[in-house]
């Protein structure tokens, strides 16, 4: 028997769907703060910086850079396993916030601190649109 397993599919509440709702729209959205202008992750119900509620989801660049990254080699979920070994980086964007993603489209061997990425998005499925980078 040969069954596919999906893989997990992220949690959406009133909270995060600007996220996801961007994301669908192939766009990268994150909080940023009415009082400070700064822009934060991962989202939360007041700014980190002045602790103000007034915020806003902000279309960002989408650009970046590997501020660091690990490849996984141990299976922690059956629907990755055609994936391992994969990576999970630490994506510094060019706004400031750190987000954690995968880098798509470059071997694991030549990933490097500091190479400039950008988003694309992956169409899970008809509602689910997941960020990942590829070095520019
Ligand atoms: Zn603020």
């Amino acid at each position: 028997m040969n069954q596919t397993i999906a893989k997990p599919l992220p949690n959406i509440s009133d909270f995060n769907r600007p996220f996801w709702e961007g994301a669908k729209k192939h766009e990268f959205c994150l909080q940023r703060c009415n009082q400070c202008s700064k822009v934060w992750a991962p989202n939360g119900p007041v700014c980190p910086f002045c602790f103000s509620t007034d915020y806003r989801w902000d279309k960002l660049s989408g650009r970046g850079k590997i501020a660091s990254w690990v490849v996984f080699h141990k299976l922690y979920h059956p629907g990755f396993a055609a994936d391992v070994p994969y990576n999970v980086a630490f994506i510094e964007m060019a706004e400031g916030p750190r987000i954690i993603a995968n880098i798509v489209g470059t071997p694991n061997k030549d990933l490097h601190i500091g190479d400039p990425v950008e988003v694309t998005f992956e169409d899970v499925t008809a509602d689910i649109s997941i960020p990942r980078f590829r070095k520019v």
